[in-house]
């Protein structure tokens, strides 16, 4: 950790971490839920500093602010151990290759056999623990169950339900919030330079995380995105509603393939053409509130072409989408009619 963190929106789980610490009653395991890119890890890290910081000054690491909350920076042994990644006792385990194997629970359990060697309270950072494969999770519960002395696991996922239920049910479930919008534009604009109009775009395609925030604020990545933005609308011809049924339904199943070539950033592409619709119809009423201000020409005449009611049956068909898409319905044929209900004026 070379630039000192600040972590955002996150008063839930900071709160009830810093009672931990006040009150002295820490579980033996915590579990981080949220999604990535929310400060789940750079907490847990914070947390081991917290326990084991040698300042004769009391904790007070986590300062809020309005609403990020900055990290004191303590030049003290431990914390600046900590804070290199040195420490023996602060223990990090995370996936090698695509699975955390029973072989690494197995030499974590040895090493929790032994006492710690400095710590006042040793800490064992299991990073997305969802790639635990069985054997290795049936491991860790056998930890879990006798939990050593002075040692707090802390545990990160997406959700519980990705974990089996007996490691969740002896963890104390912690949950951390996406981040918000205005925060994500907020540290855009103030700590990244961008300008305010960019800075939102580039806050609705993160969608919460702020890791993604920052890459794809990086110049390249935002002119991909902004590329890819124009390439989405103008293949849906949602520019140009009036030829929208002359559209060939072959050229908008092209579409639908090249849509689902890219998995990784399927999910982002839709929320890119949804956060588009959503400005279309908030132009309606509100056009200072639209999100991407620089289309506001196309946005201005998509508006008076067609009414909220055909906006919403678009947004809907998106979301009906995302669903299909997360339960594992066949991502083409998924694609196909969610392009074809965007691309065509609804038959009234
Ligand atoms: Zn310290």
């Amino acid at each position: 950790m070379s630039k000192f963190p600040v972590i955002i929106d996150q008063k839930k789980p900071i709160e009830l971490l810093t009672a931990f610490l006040q009150k002295g009653t820490i579980p033996n395991a915590l579990l981080f839920t949220g999604i990535e890119g929310v400060g789940k890890r750079t907490i847990a890290t914070m947390f081991a500093m917290a326990c084991n910081c040698l300042s004769k000054e009391p904790w007070s690491f986590f300062q809020s602010g309005n609403q990020a909350t900055k990290c004191r920076i303590c030049y003290c042994k431990a914390c600046v151990k900590i804070r290199s990644g040195s420490h023996p006792d602060i223990i990090h385990i995370k996936p090698s290759g695509a699975y955390i194997k029973i072989a690494q629970i197995r030499s974590l359990r040895d090493m929790l056999a032994m006492k710690p060697y400095e710590a006042r309270i040793r800490v064992v950072i299991i990073s997305d623990a969802q790639a635990m494969n069985p054997s290795a999770g049936n491991a860790l519960l056998k930890v879990l169950e006798e939990p050593p002395a002075r040692t707090i696991l802390i545990l990160t996922t997406i959700q519980s339900s990705d974990l089996l239920p007996t490691i969740v049910s002896r963890c104390q479930h912690i949950r951390f919030n996406p981040i918000s919008c205005k925060s994500l534009e907020d540290i855009l604009v103030d700590k990244e330079g961008l300008d305010y109009d960019d800075a939102k775009i580039v806050a609705i395609l993160a969608s919460g995380s702020l890791s993604k925030a920052l890459s794809i604020a990086e110049s390249k990545n935002r002119v991909s995105w902004i590329n890819r933005r124009s390439w989405l609308i103008n293949t849906l011809n949602l520019d140009m509603p009036g030829q929208m049924s002359t559209q060939p339904v072959v050229s908008l199943l092209a579409f639908a393939a090249e849509l689902s070539k890219n998995k990784e950033i399927l999910q982002d592409s839709l929320g890119v053409i949804k956060s588009w619709l959503r400005d279309v119809i908030v132009y309606k009423s509100c056009p200072e509130k639209i999100i991407n201000k620089d289309l506001i020409d196309n946005i201005q005449h998509v508006s008076q072409k067609l009414t909220a009611r055909d906006l919403i049956a678009k947004i809907e068909a998106i979301r009906t989408a995302q669903k299909g898409i997360k339960a594992g319905a066949n991502l083409r044929l998924t694609l196909e009619a969610m392009v074809i209900q965007l691309a065509y004026e609804p038959q009234t």
